[in-house]
This record gives structure tokens, sequence and C-alpha cells, in this order.
């Protein structure tokens, strides 16, 4: 019994600080590479030692003692022949004076200083002099508190004689271009010779290579890991594959009756040439029999309600439900208010209706909406996240639409995969009539045990960097809206001092009187709403006084839903100037005759949200402005990557530029958010410089996994272990 206690209690501190570290395989040992390296291999002479340098010497023990006083230290000199060196410590133990007792021959190693008493070494380590050296550099891992680098050494080391190294690239795997080199074609190193350079690499390496990593050493690690990364979202991309959902084919016979064709002669504008384009991308994976996972990319005032409206008619000329879901309960109302007034007419004639889903609701329409849904008499269902609550139960889902994807997190997504699966489980539809339900031979259960999920469309406003799109969203399907609707003028972007208010408030008077509105935004302080509720209440008075005669509209995040509606109903129908707003109306808000955007202390804001909000304005014929209004604080100056932002903000309208820059400042990591949270981010690629790279795993993976299934599961096993779910969200 007592041999079955439990392995944890007689885990070490520092066996336990390993696995916290993740790294319980003798593979992620191997894969734990050293930060920097110390050279143990060469004895220095101690007259060559700079001041700094973290070097080895030898020598005899000229004289040692114990200085007395408030802080006991123990000090020992040194002497190589060359010059002398004092040895300090200030603790000690009856062993030190032994090693280091007069006339004994010591090696010692450590920084070396040199004050005016002459050279200095701080707690060297020391050992018996003349011992042989070790041939590598040794290697310093990055470590934790409770874990002993000399620990780590060791585990390690074992972990790299014990882990399965055996080659995974298939033998008539091409070279990465990048290792072709001025010295021609260069041979791909192994992963094992790589990983034994890296932990111990000869010394005479040039470090620089070893820095920058651009040794090939470091390369085979890069490609191995982009490689690992591609083959597991290309795996999970042909797992959702081998689903099923229902085709979404417009029915033969229907003709100009189709909600679709009529929703395009309904619609006060043309379709941009790129609206087309990804509208036929959609419709194409529509009517295929495998669930859609697309994300539909476009910079803010590109077009994309329209499109996912015209994703959703096809939906409904199948015969099926569409659901669109919206981050913020402003904008999935904009979204149905859109949509209720392009469906509504059409879907009345077929008894149909658009049904509203959020979570400040009435219990009474709540219950009615519900209802609609269930009947399936609801064709299309808009909401917040309430559209994927429990008591939500769809009748016949087969498209789900997600408005500004990225804020969601992962499980309200998974959330939706499981409502989605819910909807489909009633069977197909009958026909042009309504289903007549599970009892049906050809529903229930017999098709619900053969599909699997609906289609899924995702929308973005900011666009994912290619190196990003290529990577970590390589599971994704994207259409790019790459055009903005015609007739618009571009937004002119001002920075000015705060100090210069009153030059921005003359310039709001200005465009009042021309007729055209003008938002003002307050940032928010994550700590503190109330704080932030104060910034904006004195701000929205402050503009009402300096603004007679105009009505100043007050939004924020705290008031009721309804007040919120009312508020945002005056801006949108032009009864109301001016709109002193938290970030409430980041996302989406449209409101075509706005003409100047107001972003008070901007230094505070995400560049993305700065581009998110401007592109609130600019969305009419009207020449529009964005003033960023910031503040340089109690410092006099704004810090490094707040006058980056701006700086990007005033040179660049383009949402590529912008998100391009958003990731140099801020890394993948936090680019990605919630998406990722909790999973493996690339360790050692750098998707800035390791392009070429990238680009080899890509063409790679799918051969691979077509010609060699067994290495490549070997590979993504020795890479991401059991890490690879997090993909599926
Ligand atoms: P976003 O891509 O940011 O979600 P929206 O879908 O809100 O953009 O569209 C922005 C505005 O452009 C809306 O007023 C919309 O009706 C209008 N719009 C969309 N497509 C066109 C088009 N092809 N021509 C003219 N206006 C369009
Ligand atoms: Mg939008």
């Amino acid at each position: 019994m007592s041999a079955a206690a439990p392995a944890k209690t007689a885990l070490s501190p520092a066996r336990r600080a390993l696995l916290k570290m993740g790294l319980a395989r003798d593979i992620d040992l191997a894969l734990h590479l050293p930060l920097r390296y110390e050279d143990e291999t060469r004895i220095r002479r101690i007259a060559d030692t700079r001041d700094g340098e973290a070097v080895q010497v030898e020598g005899t023990v000229l004289h040692s003692e114990i200085m007395p006083g408030a802080r006991r230290q123990l000090r020992v000199l040194l002497d190589d022949g060359s010059d002398t060196l004092e040895l300090r410590f200030f603790t000690f133990y009856p062993s030190h004076l032994k090693a280091l007792a007069e006339g004994a021959q010591v090696r010692v190693r450590g920084e070396m200083r040199s004050g005016l008493a002459g050279r200095q070494m701080l707690h060297p380590a020391f050992q018996p002099a003349g011992g042989p050296l070790p041939e590598a550099l040794t290697p310093v891992y990055p470590t934790v508190a409770q874990l002993p680098q000399a620990y780590l050494r060791r585990a390690v080391q074992s972990g790299l004689e014990h882990a399965d190294l055996a080659e995974t690239l298939p033998s008539d795997a091409p070279p990465p271009t990048v290792l072709h080199g001025q010295n021609g074609l260069q041979r791909l190193w192994s992963l094992r010779d790589a990983l034994y350079f890296l932990h111990h690499p000869a010394p005479d390496v040039a470090l620089a290579a070893l820095e920058d990593r651009s040794h090939p050493a470091w390369q085979r690690l890069k490609a191995e890991e982009l490689l690992a990364q591609q083959l597991s979202q290309l795996q999970s991309k042909r797992e959702r594959a081998r689903l099923r959902a229902p085709p979404l084919q417009a029915q033969a016979g229907r003709g100009a009756q189709a909600l679709h064709e009529q929703l395009l002669a309904a619609l006060p504008f043309a379709l941009t040439a790129a609206q087309r384009r990804v509208g036929e991308e959609i419709a194409r994976d529509l009517a295929r029999p495998v669930p859609m996972h697309r994300l539909l990319q476009g910079d803010v005032g590109a077009g994309k309600t329209v499109v996912a409206a015209l994703a959703a008619t096809l939906c409904i000329d199948a015969g099926w439900q569409c659901a669109l879901m919206a981050p913020t309960e402003i904008l999935a109302q904009q979204h149905f208010g859109k949509l209720t007034g392009w469906l509504e007419p059409l879907l009345a004639r077929r008894g149909q209706r658009v049904a509203w889903l959020a979570g400040g609701q009435k219990k009474k329409e709540r219950a009615e909406m519900l209802a609609l849904v269930e009947s399936g008499e609801a064709a299309l269902v808009v909401g917040t996240h309430a559209v994927i609550e429990q008591q939500v139960r769809f009748r016949r889902l087969a498209l789900a639409v997600i408005d500004e994807q990225h804020r969601f997190g992962v499980a309200q997504r998974l959330a939706l995969r499981a409502k989605m699966r819910e909807g489909l489980a009633a069977g197909p539809p009958q026909g042009d009539a309504a289903p007549s339900g599970g009892s049906d031979p050809r529903g229930g259960r017999a098709w619900g045990a053969s599909v699997s999920e609906p289609h899924l469309l995702m929308m973005s406003a900011t666009p994912i960097p290619r190196t990003l799109a290529m990577s970590y969203y390589a599971d994704l399907d994207v259409s790019t809206l790459d055009e903005l609707p015609p007739g618009r003028t571009p937004v002119v972007t001002r920075l000015v001092a705060d100090s210069r208010r009153d030059e921005v408030v003359a310039r709001i008077a200005g465009q009042l009187a021309q007729g055209r509105q003008v938002y003002w935004v307050c940032p928010l302080i994550e700590e503190s709403e109330a704080v932030d509720l104060v910034n904006a209440t004195a701000t929205h008075a402050a503009l009402a006084e300096a603004l007679p005669g105009v009505t100043v509209g007050l939004l924020h995040s705290r008031m009721p839903a309804a007040e919120k509606k009312a508020v945002m109903a005056q801006f949108t129908e032009g009864r109301m100037g001016v709109l002193v707003s938290t970030t409430v109306i980041e996302v989406g808000v449209d409101v075509p005759n706005a003409s100047l955007m107001v972003i008070e202390h901007a230094e505070r804001f995400g560049l993305s949200q700065l581009h998110q909000l401007r592109g609130r304005v600019g969305r009419g014929a009207a020449a529009s402005a964005c003033v960023l209004l910031y503040s340089t604080g109690d410092a006099g100056r704004l810090g490094e990557t707040a006058r980056e932002r701006l700086r990007a903000m005033a040179e660049t309208g383009d949402g590529f530029e912008i998100a391009r820059r958003d990731l140099a400042i801020r890394g993948p990591g936090e680019f990605l958010g919630a998406r990722q949270s909790g999973a493996p981010l690339l360790r050692f690629a750098d998707l800035a410089t390791d392009t070429a790279l990238l680009e080899w795993a890509r063409a790679l993976a799918p051969r691979m996994l077509d010609a060699h299934p067994e290495l490549a599961r070997r590979h993504v096993e020795r890479w991401l272990g059991g890490k690879s779910e997090y993909l599926k969200a």
C-alpha cells in the first residue's frame, strides 16, 4: 500500500519546478535550449582579463584571511604569475577555508572586476586546479528560483540522451531555401546534431550566429517547429473536412423568387468587385457538404455586413436557419437594425422573421424570440452571445456568422460549436414547407448520426498579417475584402496635444455648422470604471457648455441597455450633434453622416483599437478627420510604444499596414489574444525573420501528411505532445 503513496508528495521542489515549466518528457528537456553560454574551456592569464568579463583562471593562494567586523568576510589572494586577484566571500563554510588555504592550487570562475585595489571576484566558483577542461561551452538555461542551474543542466543532459531524436523529415524533403546560403547548398542538419550542438557548442563557434539564431543548428530547430505547427493545423483542417454539413445550394425552380436575388435587387448600392468575389468564395463553401470554416477579413467600413447578409440568404433559401452573433449589444443591435431593414420585408412574404436575442432583453420578448427560434419561424437570429445560451434551441441551424470574432474567447467559441451541432440534430428541411420534425424518417437520428456541424463564417476588421495567416491561422480559409466601397474620402488624421483642446472644440463647431456629426471618445481605464465615468461625464458637461444649442449625448458601458439604445438611435437618426462615449462604440457602429472623430488620451489606446475607432468616420462622402488628442502626463513625454502607435496612425490609414505595425510593436503573443490563450506560441521561430522557413514548412506539410503520415504523426507528437487540441476552438 505504502508503495502506492501519491507520487506528488515524493516530488522534489526542483522536479516540481521542472514540470511546472512544461519540462516533463525527455524531448521537452532536450528542446529546452540555453539562454547563453559560459566559456569554461580555457584558462586565462589574470593580466589579460578585462573588467566585467566572465573568466576562468588558475593560480596559487598567496594569502587567506577572515576579516572581522559587522560583515565578516573571507578574502583570498590568488596569484597566477601574471598578476594577482582577490576573491571575496560574504558567506563561507569550513570547506571554503580548507580548499582555499594558503598554498592551494585552485581554478576559479566568475566575473572580473577591477577597482582601485586591483582585480577582484565576488563569490567565484572554485575547484582544485589542473582538472580536465570541458571541450564545449557551458550552457546556461532559462530557469526559475526553485530550479538550480546545475540540476537543470543534468536534467536537460539526461533528456537529450534519452529522447527519441530519430529523423522525422522524409528523406526526399527539399532543404529550406534559406540554407542555400552564400556557400551554395548547405546540408540540413539533423535534429540530433542541432540539439547536441546547441546544448554544447564548440568554443570556437561564432557566438553572433548563435545569438541571432542564424546558425544552421538554429535553422533546423526553427524549421522543425514551424513544420510541427503546419502539420497540426493541416491535420485539424483535414479532420474538419471529414465532417459533414448541409450543402446550402439555391434550390432549382425558385429563380427570381430566391431571397438572395431579392436582396441583391433591393440593396441601395451595387456590390464592389471585392464583395462579389468573397461572396462567391463563401457561396462555393456553403454548397459543399463539408462545414465551412472561413474568415472574412476586411478593413473597417469595407462592407462585411452585406456579405454576411447575402450568405444568410443562401442559407435561408436552402431552407435552413442562420445565426449572427456580435460581441457587444450595440453592435448586435446595429446588425439587427440593418438586417431587418433589408430582409424583414422579404421574409415576411414567406411567413418568416428575424429574431433578436440579447442579455438585456425583457422576459416576455425573450420568450417570444426563443419560440420563434425553436419553431424555425425565425430564419435569421441576430444577437450577442445570448444566441448561444443554453435555453436557445435552433430548429435547423446551418450557418453561424460571428462578427469581430477575435473578441470572443475560446470558451465562447467552444460553446458556439456545441450549440451549432445541437442546432443540426433536428434534421434537414423537407422541401419548401417547414420541416415536420424529428419523427420524419429522414430526420432525427439518421441525419444526426452523420452530420457534425454547420458552416461557420467569422468576420474581422483586424486584418491578420500575412505571416500570421500562414502560421497561427493556417487552419482557416481566408477571404479578404481589399477594396472599400466607392465614394469614400480618406480620413485625415491629426495628432494634437491636449493643451490645444480649445482648437478642437472650435473644429467641432465647424463640422456641426455643416450639418455633420461628431464622436468624442474617452479612454477606458481598466481598473476603474468609476474614473472613466467621471472623465466622460466631465467631458460631456464641458462640451455641452462650449457648444450651446447643440445636442451632446453621453454613452457609457454602465448605462441600462434601453438607455444606450435610445442614445444610439438619436445619434444614428441625426438628432444628436456630438456623442461623447467611452469605448462602447468601438466596433462596427455605422453612422455615415459622422465626419469627425476625437479620441481623448489617444496614447492610452492600442493601435488596432485606434484604427477601429477611426473607422467610425469616413463612411459617407464628406471629408472626414480623426483627431488624436494626447497628453504627455507627468512624465512630460510619451512612452516609446505610445509614440510608435500614434505615429503609425498618423502615417497610414491602411488596416493591413496598421496590423503589421501592431504585430511589430506587440509581438504575436498579444496580437493573437484570446484565440490562442493557453496555446503554444512559437518558441524558436520568429515570423518577422523566418518567412522562408515558414514557406518551406507550408509546402512540405501537405506532402508529408499524404506520403509519410507516420513520420508526420511522430513529428507533431514530438513538438506539441498533447497540446495540439487548442486549434479546434
Ligand atoms: P464593416 O466591414 O466595417 O462591417 P459595414 O458592413 O458596416 O462595414 O459597411 C460600411 C458601410 O458601407 C455601411 O453603411 C454599408 O451599408 C455601406 N456599404 C457596404 N457595401 C457597399 C457598397 N458596395 N457600396 C456602397 N456602400 C456600401
Ligand atoms: Mg462590421
